[in-house]
């Protein structure tokens, strides 16, 4: 597997599967929910509300991982995952590498071999970069998948250079 960093915009990624750092109501929020829900129109939000409907009428437990179509993305599909706030009191590093494992077993499941990631959990959930970057890289590497490249999609030149060095 290719793991590979690009410095932009989630939404714009011409992959199999764009994921996102959903909540987990999956009815939509800020940050990269708000953006890839404007970007890729209602069918999204529909698709979602399916998944609430059925399955997931209690919401989508942190750590796990569900797949939607991509509505108007240049993708094929979203992987909804929700990241752990981050806590000073609690270790839940498990759950945020959970969700790159889970994310990746859903892209197995849907064939996806290219799958573009954000930076769970860095934003309104709290986590510090460097650290959200440390284990972001050791969950993706440690997986067993199918998937060819994984790429990560920091939204800022800091983010950027964060998962540059821990990539080095
Ligand atoms: P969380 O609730 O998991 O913290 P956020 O969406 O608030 O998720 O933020 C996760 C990370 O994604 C942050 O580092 C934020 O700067 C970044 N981000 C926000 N919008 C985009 C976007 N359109 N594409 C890529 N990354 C984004």
């Amino acid at each position: 597997m290719n793991i590979t960093l690009v410095k932009g915009d989630i939404t714009a990624q011409p992959v199999d599967a764009v994921v996102n750092a959903a909540n987990s109501s999956l009815m939509g929020g800020g940050g990269v929910d708000g953006a890839i829900h404007r970007r890729g129109g209602p069918d999204i939000l529909r698709a979602c509300r399916e998944l609430r409907a059925g399955h997931y009428g209690g919401g989508l437990p942190t750590g796990q991982a569900v797949a939607t179509t991509a509505g108007l993305l240049p993708a094929r599909w979203v992987i909804h995952t929700v990241g752990p706030v981050h806590s000073a009191a609690e270790d839940r590093s498990h759950l945020l590498a959970s969700c790159y494992r889970e994310s990746l077993r859903v892209a197995d499941e849907l064939e996806a071999a290219t799958v573009a990631f954000p930076a769970i959990s860095t934003g309104i959930y709290g986590w510090p970069m460097d650290d959200a970057a440390r284990i972001a890289v050791a969950a993706v590497r440690a997986a067993e998948t199918s998937v060819t490249e994984v790429r990560f999609v920091l939204f800022d030149s800091a983010a950027y250079e964060v998962f540059e060095a821990r990539l080095g």
